[in-house]
């Protein structure tokens, strides 16, 4: 592994003047581990998959990140990941560190009974390095609150109850009112922040914003579904299926009750509006795009064809570095995916505090409390970029800034 962070922090540690005693022990995870899954197949077969759970950073707090399913994720993929959640809880000023998981399996094979011997397995192995103060595992892609429930039940056979241990848990076993709905209303506020700091009129007022979403599962529709109800144009949405593409505006409510009992966009019937392919809200005419399907979907071959002038990055890394140079340079503000996405791990915090405090907040509460935090962590970063900066240097710079300031703190005797 050559000992080399992000080019995005690499780029801050230059800007900042970060020197290598600092730097270097953000350059390579502080611990990575690498397990063997064996489990029992349905068909009664043994068969063995493979697990990562990487930690990058706990100078801010216990490592912090999500768990996925995914038939190819990688030791690199898990790696990249975990750096990202540092910066990211760093930049929204979370009490946590980075870390990721990962199981390369794909999940649509599974049965609901090998899924869970996945999860179990998963926690048996990696169990020595977590715990509620060391390493939470939460949901990401191929993994659900079900998931978080088998983690929980595995790790509290063995270490008494402890509902901490996991966020994104069904709300039965102590999840949190609002985790559902967090990523995609985190995405909304910060856009609504960003553009009342352009100075842009907000549908509340009596403007009018059009947006095109890319990506219609759990960060896509909540997104769309609360920019509709705060009075913004949804004029494109897609999945992996294909989407729907309306000028005048689509009504995602209707859509997603629709997509509820269709499974996939391409098999609606939307009176009005045209089919478009599961790339093309990319690239339509609106002043917001927002991808939120996966990763490096604007890179150097497609970015001219993007004509927005915002883009809210809902999944992680969607837009290249060599992109985003190229939009930035365009005057395209792209609102960074650690600042865009992170009300999920926000109300992952919120949900780890009411546990450790044996109490349970309204939903609007933690909205409330969602709200205020990003649009707080927005203000700053659009402080820190000046006028015209990149607001994705400013957040690095800001996330960067936080944990070297707390390993400068700590001390290194
Ligand atoms: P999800 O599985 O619920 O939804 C993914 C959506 O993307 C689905 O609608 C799928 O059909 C669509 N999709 C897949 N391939 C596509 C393609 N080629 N073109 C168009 N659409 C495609 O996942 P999610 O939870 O909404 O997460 C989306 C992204 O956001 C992921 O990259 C995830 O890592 C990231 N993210 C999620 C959260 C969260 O809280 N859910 C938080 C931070 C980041």
């Amino acid at each position: 592994m050559s000992a080399r962070a992000s080019d995005a922090a690499e780029a801050a540690f230059a800007r900042l003047g970060v020197g290598d005693e600092f730097a270097d022990r953000l350059r390579t995870p502080q611990r990575e581990l690498t397990v063997q899954l064996p489990i029992v197949g349905d068909d009664g077969r043994m068969r063995v998959v493979t697990g990562f759970r990487v930690q990058h950073s706990d100078v801010r707090g216990p490592f912090k990140g999500g768990l996925r399913f995914h038939a190819t994720v990688d030791l690199d993929d898990v790696r990249r990941l975990a750096e990202l959640m540092t910066w990211k809880t760093a930049l929204v000023d979370l009490p946590f560190g980075g870390a990721k998981g990962g199981v390369a399996v794909d999940p649509r094979t599974l049965s609901p009974r090998e899924r869970e011997l996945v999860a179990r397995r998963y926690i048996e192995a990696i169990g020595p390095a977590i715990g509620p103060r060391t390493d939470i595992p939460a949901p990401d892609m191929g993994t659900d609150a079900t998931t978080m429930a088998h983690l929980l039940d595995a790790y509290s056979r063995v270490h008494g109850y402890e509902p901490r241990i996991v966020t994104g848990k069904p709300v039965e076993l102590g999840g949190s009112l609002g985790r559902t709905v967090a990523t995609g209303h985190g995405a909304v506020v910060a856009l609504e922040t960003v553009l009342d700091h352009q100075s842009r009129t907000l549908p509340a007022q009596g403007g009018d914003v059009t947006l095109a979403v890319q990506g219609f599962g759990n960060v896509g529709q909540h997104a769309a579904l609360e920019a509709h109800v705060r009075g913004h144009r949804v004029v494109a949405v897609s999945d992996v299926s294909g989407g729907w593409h309306d000028p005048s505006g689509l009504d995602v409510p209707v859509l997603v009750s629709a997509l509820e009992r269709a499974g996939e966009l391409a098999a609606l019937e939307v009176p009005g509006a045209r089919a478009i392919g599961s790339t093309d809200p990319l690239f339509v005419d609106a002043d917001v795009v927002k991808p939120a399907a996966l990763g490096r979907v604007i890179d150097g071959s497609n970015v001219d064809r993007v004509v927005a002038p915002l883009i809210v990055e809902g999944a992680n890394e969607p837009v290249t570095e060599e992109a985003c140079a190229v939009l930035e340079r365009r005057g395209v503000t792209i609102v960074p995916d650690i600042l865009a996405n992170a009300g999920g791990v926000i109300v992952s915090f919120y949900e780890w505090v009411q546990g450790a405090n044996m109490l349970a907040w309204d939903e609007a509460e933690v909205l409330a409390r969602l709200d205020a935090r990003i649009s707080a962590a927005t203000r700053q970063v659009l402080r820190q970029a000046g006028e015209g900066g990149s607001l994705r240097e400013a957040a690095m710079d800001l996330a960067v800034r936080r944990v070297v300031h707390a390993m400068q703190l700590r001390g290194t005797a």
